[in-house]
């Protein structure tokens, strides 16, 4: 089972409570933004077509970053305050490189205390239930 954990708008996949019943095993959710195998709401994504379509790996390739109505659109979504950390995400992975940037969101997105894996609206660990840093921590 592939996964690839780095959108093309700089969200990390791996934090998606899609992701998380994946690799828990619990339900086939999703594989990743740029695998085949997609929940429903990314499979439709314009970002990503428009990304795909130009042939991008991520938003910043594109001269337009800054100015996309389509990508701001999405960073202000009330309904998925987490959107708002991409700027800063692809910040990151055009400085060191997507490798060292997965390897880093990895490790944050793991509680300290048991290792456990956790989503962007995770307050409490879902395995040990101790205080974790939710998406409200990168903004
Ligand atoms: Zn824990």
């Amino acid at each position: 089972m592939e996964f690839q954990m780095d959108g093309y708008c700089g969200l990390y996949c791996g934090a998606c409570p899609a992701i998380l019943e994946t690799t828990s095993g619990k339900k086939d959710t999703c594989h990743g933004c740029k695998t085949d195998h997609t929940a429903d709401h990314c499979a439709a994504c314009e970002i990503k077509a428009c990304a795909q379509q130009k042939g991008y790996r991520f938003c910043y390739e594109c001269s337009e970053v800054k100015s996309c109505e389509m990508l701001r659109t999405f960073m202000f979504d009330e309904r998925y305050p987490y959107h708002l950390s991409v700027m800063k995400n692809m910040d990151a992975i055009q400085q060191n490189g997507v490798t060292v940037w997965l390897a880093e969101q990895e490790v944050r997105w793991q509680c300290k205390h048991c290792g456990g894996s956790f989503s962007w609206w995770d307050e409490t660990c879902p395995q040990c239930a101790k205080p974790v840093a939710s998406y409200k921590a990168d903004l």
